[in-house]
């Protein structure tokens, strides 16, 4: 397996559930295999290339699938996009990419859909994309800047290519744009495959949302590569999570600890389904949620850590019976880790600093950025990450927080990630976040936001009087905000700097 184009094994085994009534759709990989080359040979006939990028707005479903892996067999660049952004989203990123084609759901184009506008503004051709029951239609609506280009031949696939473009989710600045090769992601499959020992016999509910590196790589194209079976439903949705693990027979499934919490929150199934292993990735599991999640369900918690630049997981725990350790991120995964000091030179064995990696997995860098890859690589080829951690005697790496979201409180660097987690051990306390306020003294002071357990009552002064004898003085907050949602991005994220704004705005 060295690209896309040849990562997925051609038999009559079952490659794709798509849930849904009266009857789920359901695909071989042979009819996958297929489905794929014929979607390649309508790109090919509407002129997508070597390195076309093609603007990918549709939701978790079985059109995405294909004009994905077609885009990336025929050398195009994939680049999916929230189908929930508005115009001016769309256009910063169609544009980021000077996209040449534009998919988007079927009936999205008569209603003026704003990835429909957005298309418009910079004459990407715009073709609508579904399953007609036989095949994946290529509905062309418009032919914008491809009209000059005519019908170009079936192209194969190289392991250099760039057959993705992401963007970071802009958690700490603008976002990023960054390009994956079909090596890199071909890397990450092999590492997630080996990491979770996956087989054939896996079943996977995907749950993320496959325009993000988390439900693609790890959700999608790592267990399809071992040849086990892929459910896709639209969206993650509560109520349906059980049903279609039960009814497809799942056997694990990875998302962001948001899902995992709000699936502790609701119902339980009786008995609960054989679970092979829970992954969590992308924000920190706090170890309440690990010991709640596992005692729940029955099942290993593995939590792993992971980014766009290196196409998805870097780090991650093991399978039992190796040990797996609340409130670290695991070890390496294919991926060599060290923590470095500001200087680049490595910091003594658990001293902190900031996380940097090295390995085939690792974006060549960012597109249109020169800074940012001036900043983010070290002289010997080392990926600065821009998260702060520690690394204990067995390698097992524990994050302490993104360098730029560190609080720091005259020159004392507080720690967030460590403040939320034991605010969520308060019998009242559903959500907790802390982020850095501005203070005329310290320069910054401790702030948090939290959601309060539905019936619950508390004050800030309570909760900074219970905080006293968990952690030192100086790391109490200086300003306790209540509030009944906490602000979060598509994928569930917390983005410190947005719920400060938040919470500021609330107070006027
Ligand atoms: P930007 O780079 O634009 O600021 P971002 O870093 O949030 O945005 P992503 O690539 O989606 O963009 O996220 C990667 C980051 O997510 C990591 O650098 C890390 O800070 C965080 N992360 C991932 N997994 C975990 C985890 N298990 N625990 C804590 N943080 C995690
Ligand atoms: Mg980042």
């Amino acid at each position: 397996m060295s690209t896309l184009a040849n990562a997925l094994p051609q038999n009559s085994d079952t490659a794709i559930i798509v849930p849904g009534s009266p009857n789920p759709i359901v695909l071989s990989y042979q009819q996958l295999v297929s489905q794929c080359t014929q979607f390649q040979a309508k790109l090919a006939a509407a002129g997508i290339g070597p390195q076309s990028a093609v603007s990918i707005a549709l939701p978790n479903s079985l059109e995405f699938i294909v004009s994905f892996l077609a885009t990336s067999w025929q050398r195009g660049i994939a680049a999916p996009l929230n189908p929930a952004y508005k115009q001016g989203e769309f256009e910063f990123y169609i544009d980021d990419l000077k996209s040449a084609l534009l998919l988007v759901p079927k009936g999205a184009y008569s209603q003026n859909a704003d990835a429909v506008k957005a298309g418009k503004t910079f004459q990407a051709a715009i073709a609508e994309c579904y399953w007609d029951g036989n095949e994946i239609v290529l509905d062309m609506k418009e032919l914008g800047k491809l009209q000059s280009n005519g019908p170009v031949s079936i192209s194969t696939a190289r392991p250099d290519d760039v057959a993705l473009v992401l963007h970071t989710s802009g958690t700490t600045g603008r976002p990023k744009a960054v390009p994956l090769t079909h090596a890199n992601l071909t890397r990450t499959m092999q590492n997630i495959q080996n990491t979770y020992q996956l087989t054939k016999a896996d079943r996977t509910l995907l749950v993320m949302p496959l325009f993000h590196v988390h439900g693609l790589l790890a959700g999608f194209l790592a267990p399809l590569s071992t040849g086990g079976s892929v459910i896709v439903p639209i969206r993650f949705s509560a109520s349906e999570f059980w049903k279609d693990f039960i009814n497809h027979h799942a056997t694990w499934y990875t998302a962001v600890p948001t899902i995992h919490q709000i699936l502790l929150k609701s119902p339980k199934p009786s008995p609960v389904p054989n679970i092979r292993f829970i992954r969590s990735c992308s924000s920190p599991l706090s170890p309440k949620v690990f010991h709640d999640l596992e005692r729940t369900f029955e099942a290993p918690v593995l939590e792993a850590y992971a980014m766009t630049e290196a196409a998805h997981q870097m780090t991650s725990n093991p399978l039992p019976p190796a040990k797996r350790m609340p409130g670290s991120v695991g070890k390496g995964q294919g991926v060599d880790v060290r923590i470095l000091d500001a200087a680049g030179k490595a910091v003594p064995q658990g001293g902190e600093g900031e996380v940097c990696i090295r390995g085939p997995n690792v974006t060549p860098g960012y597109l249109n950025n020169p800074s940012a890859n001036e900043s983010s690589f070290t002289a010997d080829g080392y990926f600065r990450t821009g998260d702060q951690g520690k690394m204990d005697v067995d390698g097992y790496l524990f994050l302490t927080g993104r360098i730029k979201e560190l609080i720091n409180k005259g020159g004392e660097k507080i720690s967030p990630i460590e403040l939320d987690n034991v605010l969520v051990q308060n019998p009242s306390v559903g959500e907790a976040v802390s982020f850095a306020i501005a203070d005329e003294h310290f320069g910054q002071d401790i702030g948090i936001a939290v959601v309060l357990k539905q019936g619950t009552q508390m004050s800030g002064e309570e909760l900074r009087e219970w905080m006293t004898d968990k952690v030192a003085k100086f790391k109490l907050p200086k300003k306790v905000y209540f509030t009944d949602i906490m602000p979060k991005t598509a994928t569930g994220k917390i983005q410190r700097k947005n719920v400060a704004e938040a919470m500021l705005k609330q107070e006027k």
